[in-house]
């Protein structure tokens, strides 16, 4: 029977997950991204092969392996971690982080390196914004700014909440439920210095500093480790706030931040940049794995749905593809 045409929107780790179940069940899937790459929140600053920033997620966890939908994830890292696509984290923990108890995972050399073999039978676009979808003669027509895409059975989108409420607000009636997921923004300050910081740990993080999340970038696996890389998060709080504020503006705020936490003056930077992610990440969740119309053609799916994590990214994507599978 010939299967329906599926199309993704957004290449994340929600988007790999619904497309490596869907091409593992013989569908073809065709992924649209706006940026130049896969990975969405999962990514990593290249500047000039010189200095690498993980940004955006710092680490995955399997929390619930009691669960069968996640004992499929710690399955798939051991895939992924035999194609040398991640590696466990052991990062020095500072005296207010405590130690974990839970594996930490990167992707390797780059976060979205565990996700590209995800994506290996799909039909990847990139630089493709969707901006309209409209049903015409039983197909859903997907467009960007500069036309018409293509026309498939069954969307997917998998892009945060409240830009999935723009695109879906004319054609799923269950759109208004995406009123109460709350999405937070993160500034990060990607900062390498000349000479190493004298602190202890490779990670911290507070609750009652601008600064909630700190990590020395290359002491993850298989990271540029000669050049003392710095990733800092600020809290919501201080990011909602200075959300306009430039990059530049950002960066002298945020070092200025960083040296109170050093209690002393810092070395002198080799490189500094500020990225403003405007929806990091999900204060309060749908509560369900998608939402979807009548007849199962459309389903909003994303991390959001179920926590603010890389695995509840995807566990979505992966209820998403059984959805699919199952009503065939
Ligand atoms: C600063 C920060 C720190 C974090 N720390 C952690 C952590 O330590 N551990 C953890 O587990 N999680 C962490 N997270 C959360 C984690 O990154 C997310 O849960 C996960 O990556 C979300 O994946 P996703 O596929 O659902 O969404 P995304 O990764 O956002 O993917 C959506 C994709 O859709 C694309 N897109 C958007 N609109 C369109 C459109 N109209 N057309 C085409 N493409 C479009 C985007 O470019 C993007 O690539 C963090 C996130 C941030 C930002």
């Amino acid at each position: 029977m010939k299967k329906p045409t599926v199309a993704i929107i957004g290449a994340g780790i929600t988007g790999a997950s619904c497309a490596y179940h869907l091409s593992a069940h013989g569908f073809n899937p065709s992924v649209f991204e706006k940026s130049r790459g896969v990975g969405g929140r999962l990514a990593t600053r290249n500047i000039d092969n010189q200095f690498f920033f993980d940004h955006g997620a710092q680490y995955y966890t399997i929390k619930n392996s009691e669960l069968s939908l996640l004992t499929k994830l710690s399955l798939l890292t051991k895939t992924a971690c035999k194609r040398d696509a991640c590696a466990e984290w052991v990062p020095k923990p500072a005296e207010n982080v405590g130690q974990y108890n839970k594996s930490m995972f990167v992707g390797t050399p780059k976060m979205n390196s565990f996700l590209k073999p995800l994506f290996a039978d799909a039909h990847l676009i990139f630089k493709e914004e969707i901006t309209r979808i409209n049903m015409e003669e039983n197909s859903w027509n997907l467009k960007s700014s500069e036309g018409l895409v293509d026309k498939f059975d069954i969307v997917v989108s998998t892009i945060p909440a409240p830009q999935a409420k723009i695109l879906f607000e004319d054609i799923l009636a269950e759109v208004q439920l995406l009123d109460k997921v709350v999405m937070l923004p993160c500034w990060a300050l990607m900062v390498a210095f000349e000479t190493p910081l004298n602190f202890e740990f490779d990670i911290w993080r507070s609750e009652n500093s601008n600064i909630s999340w700190l990590s020395r970038n290359s002491s993850k696996p298989q990271r540029v480790q000669s050049q003392d890389a710095w990733v800092c998060h600020a809290n919501p709080k201080w990011s909602s706030e200075n959300i306009d504020k430039s990059r530049e503006e950002v960066c002298q705020a945020m070092i200025a931040m960083l040296a109170d936490i050093q209690g002393c003056k810092l070395p002198k930077t080799l490189f500094e940049i500020a990225h403003r992610w405007r929806y990091a990440q999900a204060a309060n969740i749908l509560g369900q794995p998608y939402l979807t119309n009548n007849n199962k053609t459309l389903y909003v799916a994303g991390d959001w749905c179920l926590g603010s994590r890389v695995e509840a990214g995807f566990e979505s994507g992966l209820s998403v593809a059984q959805s699919i599978i199952s009503n065939l």
